[in-house]
C-alpha cells in the first residue's frame, strides 16, 4: 500500500466530511425552523391480529412538511435530529400529536388497539420521557392501555444502559407496553429479551423480505415466533408486502402483522375512516 494512496483518500474522505457537516448544519437550521412553524406531522400504520384481522394496533410515523421539498419522511432528516439536540424536542411534539390521535379516536368509539410511538434513542436518557407521556395522556385523556412505545434493541445496551432501562420500566410498569423495534437487525439475543421490561419484538421487514427466498431466513422467523409465544411476548411482523408472505407467516402462527399489504401509512383523516370502515374479514385487504 503506497503513502499516496493513503493519502489520496484521507484528503478526499476531509473533503467529503466538509461538505457533509456544511449539509449538516444548513438542515439543521431548517429543523430549528421546522420546529417553531410545526411544520411536523404524523401519519398512521395499522397492524392486525393474522386470524381474526382485527386491528391490534396503530404505529405513528413522523413525516416533515417541508417548505419547498415537500413531504420528507424520517430517513431524509432523523439522523441529524439525533446529533443535535433536537430530538428530543421532536420526540416530545410526536408524543404529544400521536395521544392526541388516540385521544380523538377513543372519544368516537373507534377500536385502534394501542397506538404505537416510536421513541427516539435520545429521549430515553433527556429525563423528560415520563412527564411527556403522563402530560400528553392527562391532557387528552388516554390511559397507558391504549398506548406502545417502540424502542431499539439498543437502547438497552449503550451506555446510558441502566437509566434508559428505568425508565422502559416505569413506562412497563405503569402498563405501557414496550416493544422491541427492528428486532433482529441487532445484537439482541432470545436469551436476552426473555428478562428485558418488554411486551412484545417486532421482526424487521429485512426478514419478512427473505422468508420466501431464503429458507435459513424463514426458519428463523418461524422459530422467532414460537420461542416469543412460549415466553408470552407479542410479535408485530413487518413490511408484510404480497398475500404469499401473508400466507407463509400465517402458517407459523398467531401473530400481528404491518405493512403494505394491509395498509399504507394514511393521515389521520384517513386512518380514522379505515378504523370506521372496521373490516370484519380477510377478503378486505386480500
Ligand atoms: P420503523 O419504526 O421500523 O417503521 C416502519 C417503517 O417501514 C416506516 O418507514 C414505514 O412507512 C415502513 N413500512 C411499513 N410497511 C412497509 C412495507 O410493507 N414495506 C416497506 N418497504 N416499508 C414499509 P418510515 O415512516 O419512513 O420510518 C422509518 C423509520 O424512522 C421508522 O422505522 C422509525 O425507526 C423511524 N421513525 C418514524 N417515525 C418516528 C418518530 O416519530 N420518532 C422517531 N424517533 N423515529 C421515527
Ligand atoms: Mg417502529
Ligand atoms: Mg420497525
Ligand atoms: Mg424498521
Amino acid at each position: 500500500r503506497s503513502k499516496d494512496e493513503g493519502k489520496d483518500r484521507w484528503s478526499y474522505f476531509t473533503s467529503d466530511m466538509k461538505i457533509d457537516s456544511d449539509e449538516e448544519a444548513r438542515l439543521e437550521q431548517e429543523l430549528r425552523h421546522a420546529l417553531r412553524r410545526d411544520e411536523f406531522f404524523l401519519v398512521f400504520q395499522p397492524q392486525v391480529d393474522n386470524r381474526t384481522q382485527q386491528v391490534t394496533g396503530v404505529e405513528a410515523l413522523v413525516r416533515w412538511q417541508h417548505p419547498t421539498r415537500g413531504v420528507l419522511a424520517p430517513g431524509a432528516f432523523l439522523d441529524v435530529m439525533e446529533k443535535t439536540s433536537l430530538a428530543v424536542p421532536l420526540g416530545q411534539i410526536v408524543l404529544d400529536k400521536a395521544i392526541a390521535a388516540a385521544g380523538k379516536w377513543k372519544k368516537a368509539g373507534l377500536h385502534f388497539g394501542r397506538m404505537a410511538v416510536n421513541l427516539s434513542p435520545s429521549h430515553l436518557p433527556s429525563g423528560t420521557l415520563l412527564q411527556d407521556f403522563l402530560n400528553a395522556m392527562t391532557k387528552y385523556d388516554v390511559g397507558p392501555e391504549l398506548l406502545t412505545a417502540e424502542v431499539l434493541e439498543s437502547v438497552f445496551l449503550d451506555t446510558e444502559r441502566n437509566h434508559n432501562w428505568h425508565v422502559l420500566e416505569e413506562l412497563y410498569d405503569r402498563g405501557i407496553h414496550i416493544e422491541l423495534d427492528d428486532f433482529g437487525t441487532g445484537y439482541a439475543s432470545l436469551s436476552h429479551v426473555a428478562d428485558l421490561p418488554i411486551n412484545g419484538l417486532k421482526i424487521d421487514r429485512s426478514f419478512t423480505a427473505q422468508i420466501l427466498t431464503d429458507n435459513k431466513k424463514e426458519i428463523v422467523v418461524n422459530h422467532l415466533i414460537h420461542l416469543a409465544r412460549a415466553l408470552n411476548i407479542n410479535v408485530v411482523c413487518e413490511g408484510v408486502e404480497t398475500e404469499t408472505q401473508f400466507e407463509r407467516l400465517r402458517m407459523m402462527g398467531n401473530f400481528s402483522v404491518q405493512g403494505y399489504l394491509i395498509a399504507r401509512p394514511m393521515t389521520f383523516d384517513q386512518m380514522t375512516t379505515w378504523l370506521d370502515a372496521s373490516p370484519n374479514d380477510l377478503t378486505y385487504f386480500i
